[in-house]
């Protein structure tokens, strides 16, 4: 049986990279998911039967569009927008727009693959999805990025809808985006739908605590990760790649448990200072004056700054907490982190780590915490807030904080108890993949071929 799911493995994966010649984030996370479930396709032989992987890598559907928009100085743009709805078994489309120059069809497929198992890991009923554009929102005024965002929704509203799939922000998409999204997806429909966005303003329908839920929930999960392995955050040295608003409240979160969090980043370059990060400065330069990390320096002198964004890595430290985005941390990064003696490496942004690197990682006895599992906790939030906008309610701060805690426990626990399960006690990246397709690949089995 062994064979057999190997070789169906095998199989599938040298499609994937037939099919989608040249996707590499795509290939790559498709890769490490596929590679995990060798073991689920030795015990249930069913799942081959029914085609289960061959539906899997398929998105239901993948729309591209073009956004025309123009910009202050009365010139027409057009950038090219995008929304593939992955995976549907558990619930609706779910996963949020990324606005960055980078984006292509293959870091939109890669990210909706992701989500599918990380929506499915929340224990929340939602299925995967990702969409957003390669517009750069960087040095745009407040202006261009509305007439942007209205243009995007223009088309983007007629494939979404609070029982269809519901967008969100990432990269490149905060408050500011979605607050532009929903007032245009409003007049369109002429129709109150709160639902149909999360991450949304406080006075329209948005979530307590949905803003610090991602870099909450990768705390709480790294916390649960280092306590079951009897090592506390308490005086640790944390370094955290990014400062956007998950590297941002992962900092103020692993701060409050007793960690010194001694250096953030952004794409120029990253900023160390030994007396542990002022994050009130950070929130002003990034929040406020959507500055640049270096402006950093105007508040501590005695901080440093250094060019380049791998070269945070260098640091010693004995936590990593990489969130910025995709391949930040290569084998060579990995091995710096591991011979100046790393503990634990979680993931706050999607695939931050190359698979040599998690390799590196794995064999080195350091402690790896894949995103789809250490940042679902975004997702996770966004999900509540769905639910308190179906209920017409809010709840509090405090309610929302406390059943995120519990869903990252949750994952936690579930993600190490399918490693064990399946042959490979300690493996988080093994059972992460394997506990969130299970509850999907049960769903599809319900559904029958569709
Ligand atoms: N972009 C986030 C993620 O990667 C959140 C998605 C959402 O809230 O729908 O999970």
């Amino acid at each position: 049986m062994e064979a057999k799911a190997r070789a169906y493995v095998n199989d599938i994966l040298k499609r994937v990279k037939e099919v989608n010649n040249g996707e590499i984030e795509f290939i790559d996370a498709v890769t490490e998911v596929l590679n995990s479930l060798v073991p689920v396709f030795e015990k249930h032989p069913e799942f081959i039967d029914a085609a289960l992987l061959e539906r899997i890598v398929e998105p239901d559907r993948q729309i591209i569009f073009r956004v025309p928009w123009m910009n202050d100085n009365g010139e027409v743009k057009v950038n090219r927008g995008f929304r593939v709805q992955f995976n549907n078994a558990i619930g609706p489309y779910k996963g949020g727009l990324r606005f960055h120059p980078s984006v292509n069809l293959s870091i939109i497929k890669f990210l909706g693959f992701e989500q599918i198992f990380k929506n499915s890991l929340t224990g929340l009923p939602i299925g995967g999805g990702k969409g957003g554009s390669d517009f750069d929102p960087k040095g745009k005024t407040n202006n261009e990025i509305m007439r942007f965002c209205q243009s995007f929704m223009a088309e983007l509203n007629m494939h979404i809808g609070p029982n269809i799939d519901v967008p969100a922000g990432d990269i490149g998409v905060g408050a500011r985006e979605i607050g532009y999204l929903y007032g245009y997806y409003k007049k369109l429909r002429n129709a109150s739908e709160q639902g149909v966005l999360t991450g949304k303003g406080l006075t329209f329908g948005g979530s307590l605590a949905r803003t610090e839920a991602t870099g909450y929930g990768l705390v709480y999960f790294t916390d649960e990760m280092l306590k079951d392995n009897n090592i506390s955050f308490k005086g640790k040295k944390v370094v955290i790649s990014g400062s956007g608003n998950v590297a941002i409240y992962a900092a103020q979160k692993a701060i409050e448990l007793g960690a010194k969090v001694i250096a953030l980043s952004d794409s120029n370059g990253y900023i160390y200072d030994e007396t542990g990060i002022n994050l009130g400065a950070i929130k002003e330069i990034k929040e406020v004056n959507r500055g640049r990390i270096k402006d950093y320096l105007n508040y501590v002198p005695s901080a440093k700054y250094e060019e380049g964004c791998r070269e945070i890595w260098k640091i010693k430290c004995d936590v990593a907490l990489p969130c910025a985005t995709q391949g930040e941390i290569n084998s060579e990064s990995a091995k710096i982190l591991v011979n100046n003696g790393v503990k634990a490496v979680a993931e706050g942004a999607n695939m931050p780590s190359t698979l040599e690197a998690i390799d590196i990682f794995q064999n080195n006895n350091v402690l790896f915490a894949p995103a789809k599992a250490s940042n679902a906790g975004g997702v996770a939030c966004s999900a509540l807030e769905m639910s308190q906008n179906s209920l017409r309610l809010s709840w509090t701060f405090k309610e929302v904080d406390e059943k995120l805690k519990n869903i990252m426990k949750e994952i936690y626990n579930n993600a190490k108890n399918s490693a064990k399960q399946f042959g490979n006690p300690g493996n988080i990246v093994m059972g992460a993949n394997i506990a969130g397709f299970m509850k999907v690949a049960e769903a599809m089995m319900y559904q029958g071929i569709i």
